[in-house]
């Protein structure tokens, strides 16, 4: 996946497309997974981490293009389209940390000229806010 910096990025609404949840291997914390482990088999487990279990090519979770856990879903989901990382290209930079978009989803606009847009700035500072974001 290629991604491409926060600065690209002209504007974002979730189209609820469900995309994500079909192409993306979700991975859950251990806190995720004790709080999701209600659900019975719902995980695959990889060598190191674990993820959500996909079926017929999709999250187990997705019915149509909805998510049937929203309010619970795990962080990879709420923080998607945007990576966060402690290193990376001057142009990615955002308050001592790196912000990157997978530019395949299709509600992001993205722009080749590099200006700070607001209204990402905002949502990026919400993510932020939240203590459980994963920054790597
Ligand atoms: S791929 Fe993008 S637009 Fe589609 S549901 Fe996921 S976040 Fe929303
Ligand atoms: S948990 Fe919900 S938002 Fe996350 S991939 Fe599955 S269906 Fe999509």
């Amino acid at each position: 996946m290629e991604l491409v910096t926060w600065k690209r990025v002209a504007g974002w609404r979730c189209r609820r497309c469900g995309k994500c949840c079909r192409d993306l291997d979700i991975m859950v914390t251990p806190e995720e997974e004790r709080r999701l482990q209600k659900y019975g088999e719902v995980f695959e487990r990889g060598k190191i981490l674990t993820y959500l279990r996909k079926l017929n090519g999709k999250c187990i979770f997705l019915r149509g293009n909805t998510c049937t856990i929203y309010s619970e879903r795990p962080m990879a989901c709420v923080k998607y389209p945007f990576y966060f990382r402690l290193k990376g290209d001057a142009e990615a930079f955002f308050q001592g940390i790196y912000v990157y978009v997978d530019p395949s989803c299709p509600g992001l606009k993205i722009t080749r000229c590099p200006v700070p847009n607001f209204e990402i700035a905002a949502i990026i500072y919400q993510l932020l806010k939240n203590e459980k974001l994963i920054i790597v």
